[in-house]
C-alpha cells in the first residue's frame, strides 16, 4: 500500500514528493514519488502522536477543578475533594486514538488502564504511581513497586513515584528502580517542593492535616533536581514530567543526565499561571517530550494541543522542535524504537494533518486529520 501527502514529516525535516510505502502497519520504503503513484492527499503526514504523560483514569473530572493558578497544593486539594471515577474511561482513550495518537505513558493510581487503552488501539507504558510518605506504612508499597514489571496488553505496567514531597526516598528508589524502566516522577512541578526540601512551605502542614507523619525525615535542603540526583535517581530512564521550577544548575544536571523533561504546558498554565523556560531547556540540552497530564487540568490529551500554547509563548523556536517533541522524542522518552518516525521497519502510525504542510501551521488549533495506516503495538501485539 502506498501513502502519499502533499508533505510528509520525516526525521530529516518536511519533504515533499514522497511517498511512503507499508504492509498494514509496518512501512516497507520511504522513496520519490513517480507518475504512476496515486495523486497526494492535502495535508502533511505525520507519524502516529506521542502523549508521555496523561492520567487517562482522571478523565471524569473534564473541567471539574478550574483554573485558579494557585499552584499544585491548591489544586491537589480540590482534586482531593472530587468523588474518583471509578467508570473505565473507554471513550476518552477512543478519542486519544481519534485524534492521532498511537501510543501514551499512562499514570494510574491503579495501574489497571492498559485493557482500555489497548482495546482503543493505543500502546505504550502504563505506570502504576505509588506514594505515601510515612514509611511505617510504606512497606508494601515497597514490596508492590519491588515486583511490579508486566505486560498486559499491548503495554508494559511499571511502576512509578508520585512525588518528592509524597514519596519517601525507600519507596522512590523501589519505583524508580533500574531493573523496570522506563520510570517517571512529578518533579519541579511547583516552588512548594524545592520549600518541602528546606523543611518549610505547605506540605508539612497539608501532610499533618492528612495525619502521615514526615518529620522523621530531615529536610536536605536544595532543589528538587539535587534531590533526586542525590538518591541516584537522575538518570536517563527516569521520566521527570513539568520541570517548570529548574534553576540553571538543575538544567545542567539533568543534560548531563540524558534525562527527559516531559512537559505538560496547559496543565502548567491551568494549575500554575507558569510554563517550564523551554527555550533554556533546549539551549541546556535537555531532552524534552510532551505529555498533557489529565482532563482534570487540561481541555484534550492530544499533544499536538500544546503547540499552539508554546508556539505562542516562545516564538523564536523552530516550529519543527514542537513536532518532534509530540512525536519522535516522546517515542525515545518511552523506549518505543519502531513509533515517532516515518522510516523504513518503523510502524509509527501513518496521521494525515488536513489542509496543512508545515509544523508552523500546527500553531492554528484543532487540524483535523485522519489515520492512513494504523499504528502497530510496540511489544508485537497487533492493535
Ligand atoms: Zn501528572
Amino acid at each position: 500500500m502506498i501513502a502519499r501527502a502533499a508533505a510528509t514529516w520525516l526525521p530529516g525535516g518536511v519533504a515533499t514528493d514522497v511517498v511512503v510505502e507499508h504492509e498494514g502497519s509496518q512501512i516497507t520504503a520511504v522513496r520519490r514519488a513517480t507518475s504512476s503513484d496515486p495523486p497526494a492527499a492535502d495535508g502533511l503526514l505525520i507519524p502516529g502522536t506521542i502523549n508521555a504523560h496523561l492520567h487517562l483514569e482522571l478523565s471524569a473530572l473534564a473541567g471539574q477543578i478550574p483554573a485558579n493558578q494557585r499552584g499544585f497544593p491548591d489544586w491537589a486539594t480540590r482534586l482531593q475533594a472530587c468523588p474518583r471515577p471509578t467508570e473505565p474511561p473507554q471513550e476518552a482513550a477512543a478519542r486519544l486514538f481519534a485524534a492521532g495518537v498511537a501510543a501514551v505513558g499512562d499514570v494510574s493510581s491503579r495501574g489497571d488502564t492498559a485493557g482500555v487503552l489497548t482495546a482503543a488501539g493505543l500502546t505504550g507504558v502504563v505506570w502504576k504511581e505509588f506514594l505515601g510518605f510515612d514509611p511505617s506504612r510504606a512497606e508494601a508499597a515497597i514490596e508492590a513497586a519491588t515486583q511490579l514489571d508486566t505486560a498486559d496488553g499491548a503495554f508494559r505496567v511499571r511502576p512509578a513515584a508520585h512525588a518528592i514531597f509524597s514519596t519517601p526516598p525507600a519507596l522512590l528508589a523501589a519505583a524508580l528502580a533500574k531493573r523496570a524502566v522506563p520510570a517517571t516522577i512529578h518533579l519541579a512541578e511547583d516552588p512548594s517542593e524545592e520549600e518541602f526540601l528546606a523543611g518549610e512551605g505547605v506540605w508539612p502542614e497539608i501532610l499533618d492535616q492528612m495525619g502521615i507523619d514526615w518529620r522523621w525525615w530531615a529536610p536536605p535542603g536544595g532543589t528538587p533536581v539535587d534531590y533526586l540526583a542525590s538518591l541516584g535517581l537522575i538518570r536517563s530512564d527516569v521520566l521527570v514530567v513539568h520541570g517548570v521550577w529548574l534553576s540553571d544548575r538543575d538544567r545542567a544536571t539533568l543534560a548531563a543526565a540524558g534525562s527527559t523533561v516531559v512537559l505538560c504546558p496547559r496543565s502548567n498554565l491551568h494549575i500554575g499561571g507558569r510554563l517550564a523556560d523551554i527555550p533554556a531547556l533546549l539551549r541546556a540540552g535537555v531532552r524534552l517530550a510532551f505529555g498533557t497530564d489529565s482532563l482534570a487540568s487540561c481541555d484534550s490529551l492530544d499533544p499536538l494541543d500544546e503547540i499552539p500554547v508554546v508556539a505562542a509563548a516562545f516564538p523564536h523556536v523552530d516550529a519543527g522542535v514542537w513536532l518532534a517533541l509530540a512525536t519522535s522524542r516522546g517515542a525515545d522518552a518511552l523506549g518505543l524504537a519502531r513509533h515517532g518516525r516515518i522510516a523504513p521497519g518503523a510502524t509509527p502510525g501513518l496521521l494525515l494533518l488536513e489542509g496543512i504542510r508545515r509544523p508552523e501551521d500546527l500553531a492554528t488549533p484543532s487540524i483535523p486529520r485522519r489515520w492512513l495506516a494504523p499504528p502497530l503495538s510496540a511489544w508485537g501485539h497487533a492493535c
